[in-house]
């Protein structure tokens, strides 16, 4: 049978983007629908603006600690909206820039919600469009807990639109998005509490890590209240937020911004008129690669709930295409030692396993770790302190994982993560000479172990 096209995506995000662009590069006939925005979450509403949020948040840090260099300062002003048209600005850039790789590779670009018809067809516009193989790259949406007065509450969506910066914000979750506006709304001055319902924040981080982080936050001055769950949420006569929480406390704030969770984006797509099975937990069920149960449709990203960072997308999208396409070149996704960061303030950055998981799985584990004031705060009166810690298997000497919290720990782990993919030692690290004076230069000189 003649198909429209080789291959039809649904949606122009992290994922998307990637496998279109190369199935289309490897000669394949080509289109994507993105009902959206061009670059999906990432661009949007994700790691882009987020990080540019942060980047404003640490000037409030440099300012503070300038008069030790012998800077003196006026008063600082922050201004909300100007930080946020300027980000809208490069955000339309960027999306100008999607455009461009999808056209320019041979793309054909359809904007609208597209919906599955048939196991090997779409509707877009009222147009139905066949293809050989449909991939379902449709990403996550934030997911509100069903409380009363969850309408007042918003989302991450949401926040980078904001009008003005709230004066009292309740951030509440306790994943990588709760910790990390936390800091961007803390940071530019809001007054700012975090929630979450646990002991401790960023469940399944090490726990030297997630320990250091809440003693580091809480000396900047952020209310962090764990074990904290919300009843209910109510809108006073002038317009503030009640919070009530489950222990009867009650809490006045003008913004609640709930970080819990992603829910797939399956709305509307049709799933009813094809095999597609979804997992346990909502997500697509697909093999390892990237099939669903219906054979002519894949889904890749965060749809599928594996493990929802841009750069994992990224390379799903790059092995579907390869597979496709392009078979002698195909390589499964390697899902082991994926280096990540929360750009909280400070940033935590890791890779490999953590000494619990290491323990868990039976090694006997080595473990280095080292606190240390910043050099750059030995002038100021900052008092942050630097955590880095090697997970290392003392039969074999490889070392197993890295943790660091503190300035740069996202730039700092992708250097390690090679490393660690690579196989190294710990007496691989010792023999490599430090950048010095560096922070990194740590990693390389740590000799004795705090535990074994
Ligand atoms: P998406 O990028 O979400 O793309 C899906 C696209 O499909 C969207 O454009 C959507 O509009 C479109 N779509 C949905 N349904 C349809 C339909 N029926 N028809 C047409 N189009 C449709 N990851 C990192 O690695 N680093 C970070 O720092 C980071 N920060 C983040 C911060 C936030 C606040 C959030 C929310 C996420 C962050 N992530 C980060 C995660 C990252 O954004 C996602 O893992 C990544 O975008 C997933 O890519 P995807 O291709 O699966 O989906
Ligand atoms: P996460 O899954 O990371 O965290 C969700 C948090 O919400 C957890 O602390 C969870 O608690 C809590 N939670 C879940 N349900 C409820 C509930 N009903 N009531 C109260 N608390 C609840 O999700 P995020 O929304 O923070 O982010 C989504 C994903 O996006 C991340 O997992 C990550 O993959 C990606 N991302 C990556 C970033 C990066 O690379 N820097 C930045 C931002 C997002 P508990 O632990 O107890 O279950």
């Amino acid at each position: 049978m003649a198909y429209d096209f080789d291959l039809y995506v649904i949606g122009a995000g992290s994922g998307g983007v990637r496998c279109a662009r190369f199935a289309a590069g490897f000669g394949a006939k080509v289109a994507v629908a993105e009902s959206r925005y061009l670059g999906g979450t990432c661009v949007n509403v994700g790691c882009v603006p987020k990080k540019l949020l942060v980047y404003g948040a640490h000037f409030a840090e440099d300012f503070e600690q300038a008069s030790g260099f012998g800077w003196s300062l006026g008063e600082a002003n922050f201004n909300w909206a100007t930080l946020i048209a300027n980000k809208d600005r490069e955000i339309n850039r960027l999306n100008g820039v999607y455009r461009n790789l999808l056209v320019n590779s041979g793309v054909t670009l359809h904007e609208g919600h597209a919906k599955l018809i048939d196991p090997h067809q779409v509707e877009v516009n009222g147009q139905r469009y066949s293809a050989k193989h449909i991939l379902i790259a449709t990403g996550g949406w934030p997911q509100i807990p069903d409380i009363p007065g969850r309408e007042h509450a918003i989302s991450s969506n949401e926040a980078f639109f904001l009008k003005e910066l709230p004066k009292r914000v309740l951030v509440v979750g306790g994943g990588y998005i709760a910790v990390e506006f936390a800091g961007i709304f803390h940071g530019l001055g809001a007054d700012t509490q975090l929630l979450y319902r646990g002991e401790l924040f960023l469940r399944g981080f090490d726990g030297a890590v997630r320990k250091h982080l809440r003693e580091e936050l809480t000396k900047r001055g952020l209310d962090l209240q764990f074990n904290a769950d919300i009843e209910r949420i109510d809108k006073l006569a002038d317009g503030s937020l009640e919070v009530t929480l489950k222990d009867g406390r009650k809490l006045a704030a003008d913004c609640v911004f709930y970080a819990t969770g992603r829910r797939p984006m399956l709305d509307n797509l049709g799933l009813e008129n094809t095999g597609v099975k979804l997992d346990k937990r909502g997500f697509i069920e697909v093999d390892e690669q990237y099939q669903s149960s219906e054979p002519s449709i894949l889904a890749i990203g965060d749809v599928i709930g594996r493990v929802q960072l841009t750069p994992v997308a990224l390379a799903e999208g790059m092995a579907v295409a390869r597979r496709l396409f392009k078979p002698e070149q195909y390589r499964p996704v390697d899902y082991q030692m994926i280096p990540t960061a929360v750009f909280s303030l400070p940033n935590i950055g890791t890779v490999g396993l953590t000494e619990e998981q290491a323990r868990e799985a039976g090694h006997k584990v080595q473990i280095f770790e080292s606190r240390f004031r910043p050099m750059k705060l030995t002038l100021t009166d900052c008092q942050e302190r630097t955590l880095m810690k090697l997970v290392v298997d003392a039969d074999s000497d490889k070392v197993l994982g890295c943790h660091m919290v503190g300035p740069d720990a996202g730039e700092i782990v992708q250097g390690l993560a090679i490393a660690l993919k690579a196989g190294a030692t710990k007496r691989d690290f010792d023999e490599t000479i430090g950048v010095h004076p560096t922070a990194a230069e740590e990693f390389v000189t740590m000799r004795t172990p705090v535990a074994g």
